[in-house]
């Protein structure tokens, strides 16, 4: 009897793969094993185990697997049917989606590169074939794992490889290369020799000889062993002599240890802040919901105090011993929201960062797939909602509107809060949905009764909510009160804000020093090379950027379709506007947090901090400002156009327009303080800007309903984009013309395909096409459709340069 194999590589290969397997190999492999498996020229992959059966494959003869290389599967079944959701409804293949999901350092291919580092012994620990292979290993270098097999002709070394890596002999190159470098702590215990009560008793009574050395140790032995050296140190009892003195003597031991980059803390010392009676209220509420429903919406206004009514959640669920996903849009921006989960939660928080070295992210991975891995929460951006929980107890989704959620520049296009609510369901885990400006789906869901509702329409405490005003710029220019891009009544509220102590955040939603420069005499505005773009001009290196493909080329004042020395600047960037508020406010400490001030690791929080501390009066900030901050002593937020969000081209343009504008609001007097919120507009009387005026996000969101149903966009038909990208208009548009015929045989309803705003980036011309699918039309039938005329279409031999994306329910 023959038995197969079907594992899916971590390639972007739309099929799965069948290999032969012994019948013993057959007793032992499960689904979500990982399998070496040959593939292409004489390549290894390591795969994953799907699926043991007896059909030979028709079209191929199928290879010997090379090993396998776990004992029990690394991904569970529920993590690799989440796996296989996300691959389906997204349209992504099945090894990218695995590829995504798993660390890079569980996916070893014969191109991998390892690098061996130095050792003088080999430890008698070893396993024989491990001390074998490292006697043949030349020592500090880099061979690909394709050289290592030659070298020891062993064909599965993986197992070998693995044991190696742990005390550190080897390691992956893009470990050794991973910016990140594990931060590390002096700290001293006890030497192993003071073990006995006998030692330690003997080497008490020898110390009383020499006072100072006496009460160093006598002092380290009140503590809490590890003790951290710097700390010690510090304390007045502690002689630093004395403490080098007894580590050279062996009375204690120093020690290097990794820590991570939140401080190991063994308990949690603080307790939950008791809740507000409406918080209290809120809570019980979602409780309540929850018995009935999987998914809950808490839409609170900002300031109502969300966060802290995640945290009493958290903790029940900790407390029960389950894992809790904690989603944010960005993890980078989440600084304030860490310290305040770490200060509660201490050793239960993990962080998952995509900006995290491989290793750690590695770490966090095992910790959180291993079944005794009781209490942990998870916080972390998009792909967390990738980790492979075991015990899932809760998901909450803060800020569940943001479109970060979405990942819309590589496969798999998934969104992380759509996806995490399947998840939830798959666990059996509840999910809470949080924001004060939620999704125009999500609400209506909630509408709707898919979803529980909870609405806190009040701040903590009664702060009160910002008073919100426009400054007609129309009006402004005509009565010339205005100062460069600031209208005087503006500038009179920085002033009065300054004078009361209090700070002032402005928004400007556009980071550089102008968006473009125009020539004044023939009008010329430099472009791009790559992209359809105008270049950004960005003052501080005198050059101008292209915010699109990063395209730099320094700035030169004549014009070089006329050669006028007269360029205009338009349009206004944050660095322009910090350059006029220092000159509007010479004795306020101001500064900027945009994408060029914070790219610095670090340069984010530390801003934040200096701002909380109140060392700034004024923060100049694109939407990074808008985003969870929250500072007491803020009473003034100034909006310097609302104008570009009103006007941009896409159905959810109002909905982004309510959002941000509510949002960057939101950061006003969150604390007691009465605060104003002063928006400059040229149409102070848009529909959208009343609103987010009266916070009325019900007659926004009703407004928007039926703008929705009329012109049919989501939430009334769903929509799969498909993008083509070529580097050739005319093979393009003939592309183009080609989809449209075969998407308008196969679809009611498509648009396109058509150039979207910036018709070309990095040099490729760009279409999109836009498919509306009714909402009781079947899902899986459209995309097996779409699949297979996309099939097609790669048949096609001029169209096999052609790029082709899909991406279902853009953003
Ligand atoms: P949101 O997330 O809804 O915008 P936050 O959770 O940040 O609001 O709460 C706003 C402010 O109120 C914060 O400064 C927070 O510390 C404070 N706060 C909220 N709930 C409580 C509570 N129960 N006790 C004390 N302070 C609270
Ligand atoms: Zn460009």
């Amino acid at each position: 009897m023959h038995f197969f194999l079907d594992v899916a590589l971590p390639l972007p290969l739309k099929d799965t793969f069948t290999y032969v397997i012994t019948s013993a190999e057959a007793k032992c492999i499960q689904p979500g094993m990982r399998i070496i498996v040959p593939f292409g020229k004489r390549k290894q992959y390591t795969a994953i185990a799907l699926k043991v059966h007896q059909n030979p494959p028709k079209a191929y003869e199928p290879k010997h697997i090379e090993g396998i290389i776990d004992r029990s599967p690394v991904l569970s079944t529920i993590q690799l049917s989440f796996l296989q959701w996300i691959s389906s409804y997204y349209q992504a293949p099945l090894g990218l989606v695995i590829r995504t999901a798993l660390p890079t350092v569980m996916l070893l291919e014969s191109e991998t590169e390892i690098v061996t580092h130095h050792w003088d012994t080999i430890s008698a620990e070893l396993t024989k074939g491990a001390r074998l292979l490292l006697d043949q290993l030349p020592q500090n270098s880099v061979l690909t794992l394709t050289q290592i097999q030659q070298l020891i002709l062993v064909k599965n070394p993986y197992p070998i490889l693995k044991e190696l890596a742990k005390p550190g002999y080897i390691s992956l190159k893009e470990e050794v290369y991973a910016q990140y470098k594990p931060k590390t702590q002096s700290e001293i215990i006890l030497h192993p020799n003071m073990n006995s009560d006998n030692a330690l008793k003997s080497k008490l009574y020898e110390l009383s000889a020499n006072a100072k050395q006496h009460k160093t140790f006598l002092t380290f032995l009140q503590q809490r062993a590890p003790v951290v050296v710097s700390e010690f140190s510090k304390l007045e009892t502690v002689s630093p002599s004395s403490l080098k003195t007894l580590i050279k003597h062996q009375v204690l031991l120093k020690q290097e240890r990794i820590i991570d980059r939140l401080p190991a803390k063994t308990a949690s010392d603080e307790v939950l802040l008791p809740l507000s009676l409406s918080q209290e209220e809120a809570k019980n509420s979602i409780d309540e919901f929850w018995k009935s429903k999987e998914i809950t919406l808490l839409h609170g206004v900002t300031g109502s105090g969300k966060t802290e009514i995640y945290m009493h959640l958290i903790s029940e669920q900790l407390a029960a011993g389950k894992q809790v996903l904690f989603l944010v849009p960005e993890i980078g921006l989440t600084t304030q929201l860490m310290q305040r989960l770490y200060r509660f939660f201490g050793q239960h928080l993990a962080v998952y960062h995509s900006k995290y070295s491989p290793t750690e992210r590695a770490e966090t991975w095992e910790k959180v797939n291993t079944t005794n891995s009781k209490s942990l929460l998870v916080l972390g951006a998009r792909s967390a909602v990738l980790l492979p929980f075991q015990d899932l107890g809760l998901i909450i989704i803060d800020e569940s509107h943001e479109t970060s959620y979405k990942q819309y520049d590589a496969a798999p296009r998934y969104h992380a809060r759509d996806a995490a609510m399947v998840l939830g369901r798959m666990h059996n885990a509840k999910v809470l949905l949080g924001t004060a400006t939620p999704s125009i789906e999500s609400y209506r869901h909630a509408k709707n009764e898919k979803y529980g509702l909870v609405s806190l329409t009040t701040r903590f405490n009664k702060a009160k909510m910002p008073e919100i005003s426009f400054v007609d710029l129309s009006k402004a220019y005509q009565k010339k009160q205005m100062n460069g891009h600031l209208a005087q009544e503006l500038i009179a509220a920085v002033g009065q804000t300054l004078d009361a102590h209090k700070q002032v955040l402005l928004f400007q939603n556009r980071r550089g020093y102008a968006s473009f420069v125009e020539c004044s005499q023939c009008a010329h505005v430099p472009q791009c090379q790559s992209c359809d773009v105008s270049l950004t001009y960005h003052q501080v290196n005198n050059e101008l950027r292209c915010h699109y493909c990063g395209y730099v080329e320094p700035y030169t004042p004549a014009c070089v379709a006329c050669g006028t020395i007269t360029p205009q600047t338009q349009g206004l960037g944050t660095q322009q506007l910090e350059e006029e508020v220092r000159q509007l406010f010479p004795l306020a400490r101001v500064a900027r947090m945009d994408l060029d001030t914070t790219r610095k690791k670090n340069a984010h929080k530390n801003l934040i901090t200096a701002f909380a501390r109140h060392e700034i009066d004024i923060l100049i900030g694109t939407q990074m400002i808008t985003k969870g901050l929250d500072f007491e002593h803020v009473t003034l937020v100034g909006v310097l156009s609302a104008d570009n969000f009103l006007h941009f081209p896409d159905f959810r343009a109002h909905e982004r327009a309510f959002q941000v504008l509510t949002q960057v609001a939101g950061r006003a007097g969150r604390v007691g303080d009465s605060s104003k919120v002063l928006i400059q507009t040229f149409q102070p009387k848009h529909p959208v800007l009343k609103y987010v005026q009266e916070y009325d996000y019900l007659s926004f969101y009703e407004q928007q309903l039926i703008q929705r149903d009329q012109f049919a966009y989501p939430p009334f038909v769903r929509m799969i984009r498909i993008e083509l990208r070529h580097k050739n208009m005319a093979t393009l548009l003939q592309a183009g013309d080609w989809l449209k015929k075969g998407l308008h045989e196969r679809f009611s309803f498509v648009l396109g395909p058509a150039p979207p705003p910036v018709g070309r980036i990095r040099n490729y011309f760009i279409l999109y096409s836009l498919i509306k699918l009714p909402l009781d039309a079947s899902q899986t039938s459209a995309k097996e459709r779409l699949e297979k005329l996309l099939e097609s279409f790669a048949q096609v031999g001029v169209f096999k340069q052609v790029k082709v994306v899909t991406d279902v329910d853009p953003q």
